[in-house]
């Protein structure tokens, strides 16, 4: 599943394309990519939009148009997007929406799943829209004060807490789990009690996390790929996600699985408390 640092990959690689591009044609195949909507009529009102900028925010890839209308995409599980040449991409039958662009070529939108979203928002939409759903960005302004803040009081793991894109936006089962083994902090430790400098070490656990994410090109376990195709290659850097068994590149010990708010979780008995 797409977490910030793949959606961020997917925006380095798709600004340059996009920016100052117009959209000629547009074409939604999947209704559920824009419910409620008529995937036609919104298809229509992408058409002559002027790509300003791509930006992103936690998960969502923010394409602004110059018109400051803002196309909002969520990747959710499975989405991806692709740019090629008009014609040079292969059939998909996981294909669900394509945008021609005014310089010959084409971004299409691919999701197996179909739990991603595509939603045409009107100029002032945006913020009040991100604000109600989305904590701070992790990698920039986020202060070790300010997490702990935001985790004081609150009952619920600190797994789980990652986890609520509220609490600080972007992070996913993936880097939640490495954030968590580079602060040596156990998933299951109640988020409203940590200490000054156990904050501090878990902020820089997850900085660490998603820039290594970011520095890779994201993970690709499953659907995950570059607009170019590429794969990313995080998962060549895991400490803890999916290695069960393994011995922890700190300590040694085995790493263990368990589940902790419905999602398995890997972490390190021994060095992890
Ligand atoms: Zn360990």
């Amino acid at each position: 599943m797409p977490e910030l640092p793949e959606v961020e990959t997917v925006r380095t690689r798709l600004a340059p394309v996009l920016v100052g591009r117009r959209i000629e044609k547009a074409v939604i195949l999947d209704p559920r990519l824009v419910r409620p909507f008529d995937p036609e009529l919104v298809a229509a009102e992408l058409v002559g939009e002027r790509v300003a900028a791509v930006e992103r925010r936690g998960k969502y890839l923010v394409v602004r148009f110059e018109s400051d209308r803002v196309l909002l995409i969520h990747l959710r599980m499975t989405g991806s997007l692709r740019h090629a040449t008009t014609g040079a991409l292969a059939d998909d039958p996981h294909r669900r929406a394509v945008l021609s662009l005014d310089n010959r070529s084409d971004v299409a939108y691919r999701d197996v799943r179909r739990f991603g979203t595509w939603e045409l928002l009107e100029p002032g939409e945006l913020r009040p829209y991100l604000a109600q759903r989305l904590g701070p960005e992790p990698l920039s302004g986020l202060t070790a004060a300010r997490l702990g803040d935001r985790l004081a009081g609150r009952r619920t793991s600190l797994k789980a807490a990652l986890l609520d894109q509220r609490t600080v936006a972007g992070l996913g089962n993936i880097y939640a789990d490495e954030a968590l083994w580079y602060a040596r902090l156990h998933p299951l430790r109640p988020a409203g009690g940590l200490a000054e400098a156990e904050a501090v070490r878990l902020l820089r656990g997850v900085r660490r996390a998603l820039r290594l994410g970011i520095e890779r090109q994201g993970a690709s376990l499953r659907d995950y790929a570059t607009p170019d195709g590429e794969r990313g290659a995080m998962q060549e850097e895991f400490r803890a996600y999916g290695r069960e068994g393994e011995p922890c590149d700190r300590c040694g010990a085995p790493i263990t699985k368990t589940r902790v708010a419905g999602r398995g979780t890997w972490y390190c008995p021994r060095c992890q408390a």
